[in-house]
């Protein structure tokens, strides 16, 4: 059987659809098969039953250093200007997240604030960023007694909420995520391009994946149709061309080895008949509640609506692989690596079978990581004449 495509790409999220895009572009005949009946993966965006427009899958905000990347994206979109900024609740107080300058002061008041910004700044240096490990191991008792009050507040609480572990337990690159900055600067992000997409991301996605060489099905399960022998088959019949996996890979294998750990999140969802809920986008409980954090969403997408408002709680547990649960982190340590490595090499015995993007690479990657990882993925098939 001849099959009516160049390239089948698994999953719409935003590795399947960057991927698609690309190679529709270079003339190729793309084929997409997406289990779910949406597009955009966890950034799908809809306005929900009191027409406020929510992101399903947890807040979603763009932010990039990388101009080719954005440049990319925006072909398919205009951006509402947006600087996310957070807020932990300690108790009632709502202090600037990343912790800095101005949290200083809330947390410990003007003199006490201004004497300990003052050997921050000089053990450190202004502007500057430093985790909460790296912190930690300040021996300066002021500065030590301010890491002990940071951990607690800040970071121990969340941390077990979302990960089940203490941030010494996790990768420390995942709490470094979040660093101390010793700035006045209370945006979450500082990169030189941040916005979300002027009609949503569902409305990106489609103006992305709209290409006369790129067919969409939904609702297919990939693992159904794919047989791995001698060569890997698409409905029975040898396939040749690029296959890019962007679901998770031990699932493709039917967890053959194990279960890849993930935690997956609960949101639960509340309208209420006002016109706002919370004085920033996202607050981070780290100290109390069950839930991480709650996102207004109307203060991401800026839509108007004096009568009422959405918000999401987040609740963080093990990802199981029950029917309807989504892994969203990848729970990474030396373990988790080791065997993730092992359905690499079983992957990479079909030399067209391409894993790609956060699930297939069991990475903790930002939105616009993916994006550059499928535009260089892309580029290289391209380049080679896949
Ligand atoms: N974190 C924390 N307290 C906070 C914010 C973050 O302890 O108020 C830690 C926590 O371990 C979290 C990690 O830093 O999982 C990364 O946070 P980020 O906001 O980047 O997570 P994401 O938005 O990707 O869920």
């Amino acid at each position: 059987m001849a099959h009516s495509f160049d390239c089948l790409i698994i999953g719409a999220g935003l590795a399947g659809a960057v991927s698609a895009r690309v190679l529709a572009d270079a003339g190729k005949r793309v084929q997409i098969w997406e289990r779910r009946s949406t597009l955009g993966g966890n950034a799908y965006d809809e306005p929900d039953a009191s027409g406020i427009l929510v992101h399903r899958y947890g807040p979603h905000i763009f932010h990039t250093d990388n101009a080719q990347v954005f440049s990319f994206l925006s072909r398919f979109t205009r951006w509402r200007d947006y600087q996310h900024r957070v807020a932990a609740d300690v108790y009632g107080t709502k202090m600037p997240v990343p912790f800095n300058l101005t949290s200083l002061e809330l947390a410990f008041g003007k003199a006490r604030g201004a004497a300990l910004e003052q050997s921050l700044l000089a053990a450190y240096g202004a502007e500057r960023k430093v985790s909460i490990l790296e912190l930690r191991q300040n021996e300066d008792p002021a500065l030590s007694a301010l890491a002990d009050y940071i951990y607690e507040n800040i970071f121990l609480h969340y941390t077990v909420k979302q990960w089940g572990q203490k941030p010494e337990e996790i990768d420390p690159a995942t709490t470094a995520r979040v660093p101390i900055f010793l700035s006045r600067d209370d945006r979450y992000f500082q990169d030189r391009y941040q916005g979300i997409p002027e009609d949503g991301y569902t409305a990106l996605f489609h103006n992305m994946l709209d290409h006369p060489d790129i067919v969409v099905e939904t609702g297919i399960e990939a693992a159904d149709r794919l047989t791995f022998d001698d060569a890997l088959r698409v409905d029975g019949a040898v396939f040749t061309g690029p296959v890019l996996y962007t679901g998770a890979l031990d699932e493709l294998f039917g967890c053959a080895y194990g279960r890849l750990p993930y935690r997956t999140l609960d949101f639960l969802f509340e309208t209420h008949r006002r016109e706002w809920y919370q004085p920033y986008a996202t607050v981070n409980y780290t100290v109390t509640e069950p839930w991480t954090r709650i996102t207004e969403f109307k203060r991401l997408t800026g839509q108007h609506n004096p009568n009422c408002t959405t918000i999401a709680k987040e609740i963080s547990r093990p990802y199981t692989g029950a029917a309807g649960e989504t892994p969203y982190y990848p729970i990474l340590s030396p373990e988790s690596n080791a065997l993730y490595a092992r359905y690499r090499n079983l992957a990479a015995r079909w030399r067209n079978l391409h894993p790609l993007g956060r699930l297939a690479d069991y990475r903790y990657y930002n939105m616009d990581a993916i994006a550059a990882r499928a535009l260089a993925f892309a580029d290289r098939l391209r380049a080679e004449g896949a």
